[in-house]
């Protein structure tokens, strides 16, 4: 008669790893030397030094995947991009950094801002948002991101948030990427619309449709002065709170008024970007349980005065995660990118910055009970790096050192074996 574990598949063991980086537990990275990884189907099954693993596999079969010397690190999360989208903004941006201003802009006939953005997306189909994100994504993936957030809002109108949005399910289907929407329709008021109006198609059509759809799982808004102030974000989050959707909200990018704040009374998973928040302001999302999430990526390529405090966060105990913020101003697509500025512009330390990129990004998105960890019973969302320690990915910011990813247990990203340690 057959034992049990004559009649169980063979379990996927990650072996040769020179640090396995778990990301697991409050402080610090879970860092285990020589570590192995076993799997079974999509869920990480055990954890630790090859001993306690084989003994806790007992007679079960194994099928080895060599890292081959390299780290092994959490899928990185992605917890905040605007990935779908046409056209960029690269004239405007060559044009600031010859020193125009917006009257400089105008007075030279260069489209800046919104505009540019309604123009080259606004009428797109669902197709054409599809082809446009598609080789985006792809090289997210083989960036090592394994889940992301994405958002409507480029159109400003229902029909063109619901199309970004069936484009960001269609996206998820076509790579092995979870893909986290968000309703992002109080994104800037578009020219010529009128407040009241535009807010009433947001509560009225936007948000019911994206709702009875299923199309997104969080509504976001930007607020801020020069877009909604604290009232008007206030009625789009409690619309969108009894609809069912989970809040995000855009808050002290360019202004603080407050936004934290109704962030936290409002029960939101996460406050973004926070570059001119306090550290009263970060006690008060972590006391509610809101994570922070801060764009090294943007504040480098806006050259933004005020980057996320560091000094602030760790003063206030909030958990702080960072994204790209993929989008036309910011072209960034790799995490490890994100990691490496994360250390550079906020002077993060590496393991702030890779639990960042990982579990608190999870937190971002409400998922860090499933993934953005190597635990027993965690979803198995695994990128091997092509060196040896996760220091190293933080520090070579130019250079994609990932070898394989794999996504629920699947190796679906293979770049070729590891290089040596060095
Ligand atoms: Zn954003």
């Amino acid at each position: 008669m057959n034992s049990r574990a004559d009649t169980l598949a063979p379990v996927t063991l990650i072996t040769g790893a020179a640090q396995v980086v778990t990301c697991a537990g409050r402080h610090g990275v879970g860092l285990i030397e020589n570590g192995v990884i076993a799997i079974e189907d999509e869920t990480i099954l055990a954890v630790g030094s090859r001993d306690d693993v084989m003994s806790a596999l007992g007679d079960r079969g194994i099928q080895p995947l060599d890292a081959n010397g390299g780290a092994v690190i959490p899928g990185y999360v992605d917890c905040h991009t605007h990935l779908i989208f046409a056209g960029d903004r690269r004239h405007e941006y060559f044009a600031r950094m010859r020193g125009l201003d917006d009257a400089g802009l105008r007075a030279a006939g260069i489209p800046f801002d919104v505009p540019v953005s309604i123009a080259a997306n606004r009428e797109l189909s669902v197709d054409e948002l599809v082809n446009a994100s598609l080789p985006r994504l792809r090289r997210m993936l083989e960036s090592g991101t394994t889940t992301l957030e994405t958002k409507s809002g480029y159109g400003l109108t229902p029909d063109s948030d619901i199309r970004s949005l069936r484009a960001a399910r269609r996206l998820a289907e076509l790579l092995p990427v979870e893909i986290v929407s968000s309703y992002l329709g109080a994104h800037v008021l578009p020219p010529g619309a009128t407040k009241e109006r535009f807010l009433d198609e947001i509560l009225n059509e936007g948000l019911p449709q994206v709702s009875s759809q299923g199309l997104a799982e969080f509504c976001d808004v930007y607020c801020d002065p020069h877009v909604f102030d604290l009232k008007e974000t206030e009625r789009v989050l409690r619309r969108a709170s009894d609809l069912g959707l989970r809040l995000k909200l855009h808050v002290d990018a360019k202004n603080n008024i407050g936004g934290t704040r109704l962030a936290a009374e409002m029960g939101a998973v996460s406050c973004d970007h926070v570059n001119h928040t306090t550290t009263a302001d970060f006690r008060a999302l972590a006391d509610a349980g809101t994570v922070a999430v801060t764009f090294p990526g943007f504040d480098f390529i806006v050259n933004h005065s005020s980057p996320t405090s560091i000094q602030a966060v760790r003063d206030s105990g909030v958990t702080l995660a960072l994204g790209t913020d993929q989008c036309p101003v910011c072209w960034l697509e790799s995490m490890q990118l994100a990691v490496a500025l994360g250390c550079r512009i906020n002077r993060m330390t590496p393991e702030e910055s890779l639990r960042g990129a990982t579990i608190h990004a999870a937190a971002a998105l409400g998922l860090a009970h499933r993934i953005g960890s190597l635990e027993p019973g965690k979803q198995a969302d695994i990128v091997i790096l092509d060196v040896p320690s996760f220091e190293q990915a933080a520090f070579r910011f130019a250079t994609n050192s990932v070898a394989k990813v794999i996504k629920k247990g699947r190796v679906v990203v293979d770049r070729g074996a590891a290089a040596p340690p060095g």
